[in-house]
């Protein structure tokens, strides 16, 4: 790698929240943490479960992955099947959301997914 590339791994952007987790400057209840991604529990819950799963590296929604993000993308979905399955939300279902922007009810401009279980839920979403 050269001096001027940080290397996919390690890109962040100075005052993104997510990014200060990441880096661990802010504290955070951990449940997964690989390569690629890193998972922690949210910290105002909606469900009995609800983790939030997001990349290591600064990507500021869903709206702006490219196909060259498949491995992450791959990562991050496996990872919430198998947290799905050690948090027991497994078998009764469960909801995965990804929300983009001010319409879609983004708030931190991290990229990340909410993992949400232990209830049931309503179709179509507020
Ligand atoms: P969204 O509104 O889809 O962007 O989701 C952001 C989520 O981040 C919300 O569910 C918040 O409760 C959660 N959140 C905000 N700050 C923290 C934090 N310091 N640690 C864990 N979760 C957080
Ligand atoms: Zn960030």
């Amino acid at each position: 790698m050269s001096g001027d590339d940080p290397g996919v791994a390690d890109v962040r952007v100075a005052g993104c929240l997510f990014c200060r987790i990441v880096a661990g400057e802010i504290p955070s209840a951990l449940v997964h943490d690989d390569e690629l991604v890193i998972a922690i529990r949210d910290i105002a819950p909606r469900a009995p479960t609800h983790i939030l799963l997001m990349p290591r590296r600064h990507i500021g929604s869903a709206a702006d992955l490219t196909e060259a993000d498949a491995p992450l993308l791959g990562r991050l979905f496996a990872v919430a099947a198998e947290l799905a399955r050690t948090e027991g939300i497994a078998d009764g279902g469960y909801r995965l959301v990804s929300n983009v922007g001010r319409w879609g009810g983004q708030t931190v401009d991290h990229l990340h997914v909410h993992l949400m279980g232990g209830r049931s839920f309503t179709w179509p979403p507020g």
